[in-house]
């Protein structure tokens, strides 16, 4: 059963306790977002969200808003590595279980995998083959959208594993690498569009 997570009719997201308009979610992220210039490689300006989970009030209001509308999941999925800080909250959140895609080879038993480009380098990503149960509707969580490859990953992960995307959340989407283009075939929700 989920805990919060409503959307009010107004526009505005999250529970009794972190009741904020999406306006205002936006900027409470886009004052604790830190860029990092050159990082991890020169020309990649780092997106670092260490500062907005250190404020305890922002971190309930972004989990409240990350879960907002997806009462009826079954399963959150959160992405290696920055994924997986959020994803177990909003799976409390919404009463539902979590699962962990991790990058090749940290997965103790059979797996699908994906392999995909990233803004910088590439990548494979895994997750158990008994993850989902048949027609699971499955929540991925991420905390940047940058070209989209690792959510088309994960979403083909989910399909692979019998499994339906309910949708894509992150905290930060950034547009000018059209990572939406990507995945037509799941809503996909961003706190914040840079
Ligand atoms: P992409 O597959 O290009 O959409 O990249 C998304 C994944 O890479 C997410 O797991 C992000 O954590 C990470 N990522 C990509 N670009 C950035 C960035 N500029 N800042 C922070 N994280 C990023």
């Amino acid at each position: 059963m989920a805990v919060g997570g409503n959307v009010a009719g107004d526009g505005r997201l999250g529970d009794s306790t972190a009741l904020r308009s999406t306006a205002e979610i936006a900027e409470l992220i886009r004052a604790r977002v830190r860029d990092v210039a050159d990082y991890p490689q020169p020309g990649v300006m780092f997106k670092d969200i260490t500062p907005l989970l250190a404020d305890g009030t922002a971190l309930v209001a972004v989990v409240s808003a990350l879960s907002s509308g997806h009462d009826g999941v079954d399963k959150v999925a959160g992405i290696e590595a920055r994924g997986f800080i959020l994803a177990p909250s909003v799976a409390i959140q919404l009463g539902a279980g979590f699962v962990p895609v991790r990058k090749q080879g940290k997965l103790p038993g059979p797996t699908y995998a994906q392999s995909y480009d990233l803004e910088y380098g590439s990548a494979t990503i895994e997750v158990h083959r008994d993850a989902f149960g048949p027609g699971e509707r499955v929540l991925i969580v991420d905390d940047v959208l940058a070209t989209g490859g690792t959510g088309a990953a994960t979403a083909e992960l989910v399909r692979q594993a019998g499994a339906e995307v309910a949708g894509i959340a992150v905290i930060l989407e950034l547009s000018f690498l059209n990572g939406r283009a990507q995945l037509p075939d799941a809503p996909v929700r961003s706190l914040l569009v840079v």
